[in-house]
């Protein structure tokens, strides 16, 4: 639709950037508006018209072919169904339109997907298992990560080359595996209007793609409808001014939303589910696909509309038919026993009782029951079913038998781990702070200890200046407070026989984290991940049985204030006359809670993970990422008919992007795209970088000054360059490091003396830089980097320890502290055997750290190594290291109940920025899943 080039590129611009345009897409549209004929092109253009043509006009939307113009070959648009439930009411079912569903084919969307994107060629037709040998006396491991090397696609793929072929059919057969995310969200913070979005990404395409370019991998397939008001009224009505009762609700609920799926899964899919459908691939060969869903990610409520079952019944789990007062039992042995053996399943059995209370609520005789009638319940109470007929059950079990709904529903760390157990843990330890003596002290110093941890690169951030306070917070922030918050807990409490349980319980809740979160397991890490299982669910048991018990707990004032709230808002609902009871200022008390569902599901992730791939897989963080787009959209909509502009929109975002994949197609190297390959190979394969600029060189005459660190500064400089500036090609024997040098010895001329005074840096200068980058491989096998930057909160490193490898006893790394970045022209004045010398300077760089030691024996139940620095005037406290040696930035986090080494905050030595010291530092080895490996010895793939 747009008449020239420059048109495009503004009108992709104007998507792109939704309602809120940041400084980089102003910029973006500085640089368009410097184009030559930029202005002229675009002036000619019709906005409105083009967006309309963009986006779809409202005929054209219900018509799934695309637009009548005909400008578009695209028959993933979007459709709108009108939702029809059978009410039970007036004792038979009554079929009432209660919403619309706004859809897309998903069919057309595999088709879309297999025969016209631009990365077609990173889709995976086959699966396959991957192994690991870490050396060749160890057996191999299997390895777990992507959902096309899971048990779970291998075993669907086996069973379809068994399955015999369509007649007359020859080609080759694909299994396509769907991962669908649903989650209902509000569209702001203060807006009640909620969208409901339904993404759907495909197994067969790399996570570590979907979680870069999310927006262009996962799929907007459906915008899901609510109960209105107006069906209250009508509800109202037809009961004679009666509101409907809460189960009655729950059930047109459930009812509506499978009613909404049952639209989704068309007699197309279910024919490309039993049939497969044939498409032509991009490599001109044609394949037949088979749709198999494979895993359905939701939060809690919503697994329990998905599973057709009760909410806060008696059987709560969507998996297994656990009983509420099981719920704590995690990880002992009869606990994983009935696991197994309770397992829900969608068997002819639950179909025929199901249908059975169907019949009692809605028969064709008009003598229904009211929908929590007593008969009815005892019916459905064993397994905590609802009367609802689950649509996967009727239309997708039917086209693939193996699929099975319940097995679907898949664990979700973030929010069963992060805003579920670890949250509440959090909460109640906040609960026992205050509960102490002298509690208000106690939080005071347990934020102004957290307000000290320092940043640690991407991963932990500055912490609010209140940690204690729980303003909505994210599960990003509860996480960051899982991995700091061990020292700050260290000694806090007086009693320290509760201090210590707290420390040991989030210990082990730290470990079993970080091995719920790999992004890579092998059978040994999914081992410990079991082992971590059980132990969590011991000391969570102990920890309440011996120490919550005994402690009165209060709610925080927060919380307090936060139910106030919300009594008031229901009291003010209901009648002004109760307000009275509302307004009682009390705080409650709570006790920690254990038998909840989402402890309970912490036991299924080890079989989860060996089914489907790792936790990252589906975890419903991707949904949350996703939710970005639909709420951006929704801002610049009018807000008259929200889902359908938000629909649009997302038409004129894809469109955009084909337009913009044709335009890059067409013009073949698009120069942005070179420059960027050539950084990333740039950045990829080395080991480190540090700036090659000569903007702040330092004379070595201004360490002439009597201070403990400087005076030692430019020969130890000098001796750490010797060894790297003589030529390699001049060592060619063993050679012994002496008092003034370094000994070698060629075999026609004896031993030659080099001297580490003559080592001469270039006009007796180095030069300073304030970053490196450390490039490393990460335990999934991804290239990453840390950034260290002089005087920041990131300048830590580790450096693996030389004598580990042959005392396996002792600290795998060494830790140091880096004062200085530099680099030189360095080259050797003396002669390097006699009559020869080789002036011609090398570039060397280096940089200058000061080490920590390591404390031993440890004195303490904090499971982390503690480290110190030695006094700043011994002679070991300072050295030069060639960056090659640096494995990572470190994340240490002062105890802070040691105190600082100088209280005055003066200290004695300005080189080495002593003056902030803490006498002990705990390694965090918790601050990313790659560091967590590291302490784990030979059980990562990429180490
Ligand atoms: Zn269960």
């Amino acid at each position: 639709p747009f008449p020239n080039h420059s048109s495009f590129e503004l009108g992709e611009w104007y998507i792109e950037a939704g309602s809120q345009l940041s400084l980089a897409s102003l910029q973006n549209l500085v640089e368009l508006a410097q184009r030559p004929g930029f202005s002229e092109q675009v002036s000619q253009a019709n906005w409105p018209k083009i967006f309309n043509s963009l986006g779809g006009d409202g005929d054209v939307l219900s018509d799934p072919t695309g637009d009548a113009n005909g400008d578009w070959i695209d028959e993933a648009g979007w459709k709108q169904t009108p939702v029809s439930i059978p009410v039970p009411i007036g004792g038979l079912a009554e079929a009432r339109v209660v919403g619309t569903l706004f859809h897309r084919s998903i069919v057309s969307i595999l088709r879309e997907k297999i025969s016209n994107s631009p990365d077609a060629e990173l889709f995976h037709f086959d699966p396959f298992e991957v192994h690991w040998q870490p050396d060749l006396e160890s057996p191999p491991q299997r390895v777990y990560s992507e959902l096309y090397n899971s048990d779970a696609f291998m075993k669907a793929h086996r069973e379809l080359q068994d399955s015999p072929q369509p007649a007359g059919c020859h080609l080759p057969r694909v299994v396509v595996g769907l991962m669908f995310w649903s989650d209902g969200t509000h569209v702001s913070a203060f807006s009640s209007e909620k969208l409901w979005p339904l993404y759907m990404c495909f197994g067969n395409e790399s996570k570590y793609r979907r979680c870069k370019t999310a927006s262009e991998l996962c799929h907007h397939v459906a915008y899901f409808d609510e109960l209105s008001a107006d069906f209250k009224d009508y509800i109202a009505r037809r009961n004679k001014g009666k509101m409907p009762a809460d189960p009655f609700m729950a059930h047109c609920r459930m009812e509506m939303f499978h009613a909404q799926w049952h639209i989704l899964q068309d007699d197309e899919l279910l024919d490309a589910m039993e049939n497969g459908v044939v498409i032509m691939c991009q490599d001109g060969k044609e394949r037949r696909f088979y749709i198999r869903i494979f895993t359905y990610s939701a939060d809690y409520p919503e697994k329990v509309l998905i599973a057709t079952i009760k909410q806060r019944g008696d059987c709560p789990c969507p998996r297994c038919l656990v009983k509420k007062t099981e719920l704590d039992q995690l990880g002992t042995p009869e606990d994983m026993l009935r696991r197994e053996q309770t397992m829900r399943r969608d068997n002819e059995v639950r179909r025929v009782t199901v249908s059975k209370a169907r019949e009692k609520i809605m028969p064709s005789d008009g003598k229904g029951v009211v929908v929590g009638n007593r008969d009815v319940q005892a019916l459905l109470q064993p397994q905590s079913l609802q009367a609802v007929m689950n649509s996967f059950s009727v239309r997708t079990a039917a086209a693939d038998p193996q699929f099975d709904i319940f097995s679907a529903v898949v664990i979700d760390q973030m929010h069963e781990f992060e805003l579920g157990v670890w949250k509440e843990l959090f909460l109640h330890l906040m609960r026992i702070l205050a509960a102490s003596v002298t509690g208000e002290a106690l939080v005071n110093e347990f934020d102004r200890r957290f307000r000290l941890v320092p940043i640690f690169g991407r991963g932990i951030r500055r912490f609010s200046t209140n940690v204690s306070q729980i303003k909505r917070k994210a599960a990003r922030d509860y996480e960051d407070l899982l991995q700091c918050c061990m020292p700050v807990f260290e000694a806090l409490l007086p009693n320290t026989g509760y201090g210590q349980a707290m420390i040991s319980l989030i210990a082990i809740c730290a470990r079993w984290h970080a091995l719920a979160k790999l992004r890579m397991h092998t059978d040994d890490t999914l081992q410990m991940l079991e082992e971590a299982t059980t132990e969590l669910g011991s000391q969570f048991r102990s920890f309440v049985r011996d120490v919550c018990e005994h402690i009165a707990t209060r709610e925080l004032p927060a919380e307090a204030a936060e139910r106030e709230e919300r009594e008031k808002r229901q009291a003010e609902k209901k009648a002004a006359a109760v307000s009275e009871k509302a307004t009682k200022k009390a705080r409650k008390t709570v006790k920690m809670n254990i038998s909840r569902v989402k402890f309970h599901f912490l036991g299924d992730y080890v079989k989860t993970i060996r089914r489907f791939g790792t936790t990252d897989l589906y975890s419903t963080e991707l949904g949350e990422l996703m939710h970005r787009s639909p709420k951006r959209w929704y801002r610049r909509s009018s807000k008259r008919n929200p889902r359908k502009e938000v629909v649009r929109h997302e038409r004129r975002v894809a469109r955009i992007r084909k337009l913009r994949n044709e335009l890059r197609s067409r013009n073949k190297v698009d120069p942005k795209i070179v420059e960027e390959q050539k950084l990333g190979a740039k950045a990829a394969d080395i080991h480190h970088f540090i700036g090659t600029n000569q903007n702040t060189p330092v004379s070595l005459n201004s360490f002439r000054v009597p201070s403990p660190d400087c005076s030692t500064f430019v020969p130890n400089l000098q001796k750490h360059l010797l060894p790297r500036v003589v030529p390699h090609t001049e060592r060619q024997h063993l050679e012994r490091v002496t008092a003034e040098g370094l000994e070698f010895i060629r075999p026609e001329l004896g031993p030659v003396q080099l001297d580490w005074s003559s080592v001469y840096p270039k006009g007796w200068r180095i030069f300073s830089h304030k970053i490196i980058r450390i490039k490393y491989t990460t335990y999934d096998v991804r290239r990453r980097e840390d950034v260290i930057h002089i005087g920041s909160d990131v300048c830590n490193v580790m450096i693996a320890n030389p004598a580990y490898a042959d005392d396996q006893t002792l600290p795998p790394y060494r830790y140091a502290r880096v004062l200085g970045i530099y680099h030189a022209d360095v080259s050797y004045t003396g002669e390097v055997f006699p009559g020869v010398r080789c002036l011609q300077p090398t570039r060397l760089e280096f940089v200058w750290v000061r080490w920590y030691i390591i404390n031993q024996p440890k004195d303490d139940m904090v499971p982390l190594e503690s480290v110190s620095f030695p006094p700043v005037d011994s002679p070991e406290s300072t050295a030069f290291l060639h960056p090659n040696t640096i494995l990572r930035a470190a994340h240490l986090i002062p105890r802070f109940h040691k105190g600082r080494v100088y209280e005055d905050g003066q200290g004695r030595s300005h080189m080495a920025r002593d003056a902030y010291d803490w006498n002990e530092y705990y390694v965090n080895q918790f601050v990313d899943r790659d560091m967590f490996m590291r302490y784990q010895m030979g059980m990562a793939v990429g180490h």
